[in-house]
């Protein structure tokens, strides 16, 4: 069988295959090697090399990345939500909607206030001024502090949403090519 010399593409080193091998590993650098002929000469060409010139590594390496990506994003969210219901059980009892937790408190202000200003047309002690006007001021604070809680919640959530949407369509879009 005829024999052919070649050289490794990586390292220089000569090799002998037989005529008809297309695929070779170099003994010298274990680099894996294309037979490539033309008419006129026989030359090699690493496989490694090959792939990634027709961008198949470099896009199974874009699609594990992805899929990493959206993993880390669901743990991330799995643990945000963990959290929020331990302390939703451990703290204080927020009403399930913060808008109306809100018109509730301000309702509740707007009594203390109006027991405030009652005390005082009767010029009652201090007292009976202070204590409503304070308890008023400490719900309007709690409703209020609810309410931005609620947004700050939604925001995360519509961004971790957001985001993991976009990466689901770039993983679909590659494994589609
Ligand atoms: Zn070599």
């Amino acid at each position: 069988m005829e024999t052919l010399s070649i050289r490794c593409n990586h390292c220089g080193a000569p090799l002998q295959v037989a005529g008809n091998t297309r695929f070779v590993t170099c003994q010298f650098c274990l680099s894996n090697l294309e037979v490539k002929r033309t008419d006129s000469s026989v030359f090699t060409e690493e496989v490694a090399k090959i792939a990634a010139n027709t961008g198949m590594m470099a896009e199974s390496l874009e699609v594990l990345t992805l899929q990493n990506e959206i993993e880390r994003l669901d743990r991330e969210w799995g643990i945000e939500q963990t959290n929020h219901l331990v302390q939703g059980r451990t703290g204080p009892r927020m009403p399930g909607n913060p808008l109306f937790g809100l018109a509730f408190t301000i309702f509740f202000a707007v009594v203390c206030f109006g027991m405030a200003s009652f005390a005082g047309s009767f010029d009652a002690p201090g007292i009976f001024l202070l204590v409503p006007i304070g308890m008023g001021l400490f719900a309007l604070t709690a409703g209020i502090m609810g309410v931005a809680k609620g947004q700050t919640r939604e925001t995360a959530r519509s961004q971790y949403q957001m985001r993991r949407a976009e990466m689901t369509q770039m993983l679909e879009a590659l494994k589609q090519k």
